[in-house]
């Protein structure tokens, strides 16, 4: 039998009838027996998550103001759903204690793993699973990291030693003994912990859409989803602004070579996205690219001087000058003569005047050139790699659509190129390239 973790994001469980589809998908497999949820999350689109409100409650609470009503709204929220679902659930004794810890001296992390806490509860006792805390179980290290190994070991022990259970999402235990939590949309991660601490064939995520889109929805009408993407695939286009899950729930399982299926909870049989660790040359589509990310926000800084291919360490001089300043840098496209350096445009205003004496000072350019306003889109696909005509695609598109690109890359992995172009192209880009790799084949 394939043993299955799963994951459950906040909408999947924000109210009784989601609890109920979350039920009948859990018990529709024999293998899907460790499950981690989530606190509860929208109901609708002026709804507030729980995790929210009880960062709410515990701002009041450390400015010596009245949470009460606050932490009541909460209360209702789970003991309606605790109602609906007649499961058994001391709501009062669990909101006691909060209101007790509240008073006493509020912890910000504790207060916000509290929506996790009692929605595991709520749901391993709605399914009659056991309930595992994760306080006695994941950990986190002196510099605020997951301790991986020690976690791995102990929550292995604990999970072998039970045949299916609810892991609350979201926090573990701190260095110094108090509740930890990771940052907000944590629960993927602990998903992925879990995955690998069972040795599960699958991690499943469940959320709210049918997967991963192969471009921005806001932006190309309708794109394409994604069926299968391998891991490095994933990471480049999370990189460039496509998100799907907490950047940090990849690492577990990828070391475990466990696959990820992304899946929707309101449209149950659709099969979702695959997240694997390999994957063959074509999209089931038969096409190269797999997806198109990209954002805004960057500034060029060109550096020009004549024999610069002659001077030793200039690159070098260059990244260093950058990197004192905490600037990091995306990429580094260079010419005989002139060398540019992509970064983050906030950052470089924030840094602007050192970054520029410097340059002048130390390496004496015959012109120091910085452009801002670029967007970059990374076209990606492991297919590339082996397909002449990819790269001439990309520049036909732009050119055919009046896109002048500022900038060329291909990382090392030949799995991406990324282009560079005016803020007020990026649009109008993303669309003529998505037509160019997904309206015709290849
Ligand atoms: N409830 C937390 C948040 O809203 C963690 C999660 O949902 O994954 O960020």
């Amino acid at each position: 039998m394939k043993t299955k973790t799963l994951k459950f994001g906040g909408s999947s469980l924000a109210d009784s009838a989601q609890f109920r589809k979350v039920s009948r998908i859990i018990h529709e497999q024999t293998g899907r027996v460790y499950v981690v949820a989530s606190a509860p999350g929208k109901r609708n689109r002026e709804d507030t998550k729980v995790t929210d409100m009880l960062y709410d409650c515990y701002e009041l609470a450390k400015a010596g103001k009245d949470f009460g009503p606050r932490l009541s709204e909460i209360e209702t929220r789970f003991s309606d759903i605790a109602k609906d679902l007649g499961a058994e659930f001391d709501c009062a004794a669990e909101f006691g204690a909060i209101r007790e810890h509240l008073r006493k001296g509020p912890e910000r992390d504790y207060m916000a793993s509290r929506g996790e806490y009692l929605n595991s509860k709520l749901l391993a006792s709605s399914l009659g699973f056991d309930f595992v805390d994760p306080s006695t179980c994941i950990f986190f290290d002196s510099d605020g990291n997951l301790n991986a190994t020690k976690t791995n070991e102990v929550l292995g022990k604990v999970l072998e030693g039970t045949e299916k259970a609810v892991v609350a999402g979201f926090y573990g235990l701190g260095y110094d003994g108090r509740i930890k939590t990771f940052s907000r949309g944590g629960s993927d991660v602990t998903g992925a912990i879990v995955a690998r601490a069972s040795k599960s064939d699958v991690y499943e995520n469940w959320t709210d859409v049918s997967g991963m889109l192969s471009a921005d929805p806001r932006i190309v009408r309708d794109p394409e989803a994604i069926r299968e993407i391998s891991y490095k695939e994933l990471r480049e286009l999370s990189y460039m602004g496509a998100s799907v899950m907490h950047e940090d729930a990849v690492f577990p399982v990828r070391t475990a070579g466990i696959p990820i299926n992304i899946r929707n909870t309101n449209r149950p049989a659709d099969e979702g996205t695959w997240i694997v660790p390999h994957r063959s040359n074509l999209t089931e589509n038969g096409r190269v690219v797999t997806g198109i990310a990209g954002k805004k926000g960057f500034a060029s800084i060109r550096v020009e001087k004549a024999m610069l291919n002659n001077e030793v360490g200039f690159a070098a001089k260059l990244l260093n000058i950058i990197a004192d300043a905490g600037v990091s840098f995306e990429h580094v496209p260079s010419a005989i003569d002139s060398m540019s350096v992509i970064v983050d445009s906030e950052d470089f205003r924030a840094n602007r005047f050192r970054i520029m004496e410097n340059i002048t000072e130390q390496l004496n350019p015959d012109s120091l050139i910085i452009d801002s306003g670029i967007a970059l889109i990374a076209v990606v696909g492991v297919g590339m790699v082996y397909k002449r005509g990819v790269a001439a695609k990309v520049f036909t598109a732009l050119a055919q659509n009046d896109v002048n690109i500022r900038m060329i890359d291909q990382g090392s992995s030949e799995i991406n190129i990324i282009v560079g172009i005016d803020e007020a192209d990026y649009e109008k880009a993303v669309n003529a390239l998505y037509d160019a790799f997904f309206k015709s084949r290849g």
